[in-house]
């Protein structure tokens, strides 16, 4: 199952800026730091090494159920507010030695709460609705009479889609029933 929908959603977390440089819509996500990047702070992330910070796409890469609940775990406000708590200044410099075990000892915490069953409700909330075909309805031309309202559903909602804004996805995905 894709999740990439599910990490687009996740904007409620302080997830709508990136968390290094805060530029908007970021599409990129550390998987063990639960925190969303911008592509140029991506590639940062990508040179400090796996073992520091495991970056995927949430666009384009393919995301397994282990990173989508970190995601859901996670988020770049509760990682700010970790921060805080151990009064380290933003931004950081996640390659410092200083660092290296504040920054382990949080992705331990995020992995621990990524298994909860609370994590499980949003899980299974995303893939109900994966497996529920969306209508999509198609704009009505006032001129044309024989024009009708065409639902179509959709194949497959996981990527073959045209692009989403996100709120509107997380609006598909978490409204209520
Ligand atoms: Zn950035």
């Amino acid at each position: 199952m894709n999740y990439s929908l599910l990490i687009q959603s996740l904007n409620n977390k302080g997830n709508e800026k990136c968390f290094d440089c805060a530029t908007s819509d970021p599409n990129w996500f550390s998987c063990d730091l639960g925190i969303t990047l911008c592509q140029d702070c991506a590639v940062h992330h990508r040179g400090y090494g796996r073992y520091i910070s495991f970056v995927r796409s949430t666009t384009l890469d393919n995301w397994n159920i282990k990173y989508a609940r970190i995601a859901v775990a996670g988020g770049n406000d509760k990682f700010a507010n970790y921060l805080q708590e151990q009064q380290i200044q933003l931004p950081i410099s996640y390659d410092s030695s200083d660092l290296g075990s504040i920054l382990e000892s949080y992705k331990q915490q995020l992995l621990t709460q990524s298994n909860l069953p609370e994590i499980d409700q949003v899980i299974e909330k995303y893939e109900k609705y994966l497996r529920t075909p969306q209508p999509i309805q198609k704009p009505i031309q006032a001129n044309d009479p024989n024009q009708q309202v065409n639902v179509q559903k959709s194949k497959n909602i996981s990527g073959k889609v045209p692009f989403k804004p996100k709120q509107q996805i997380a609006k598909g995905i978490f409204q209520e029933e």
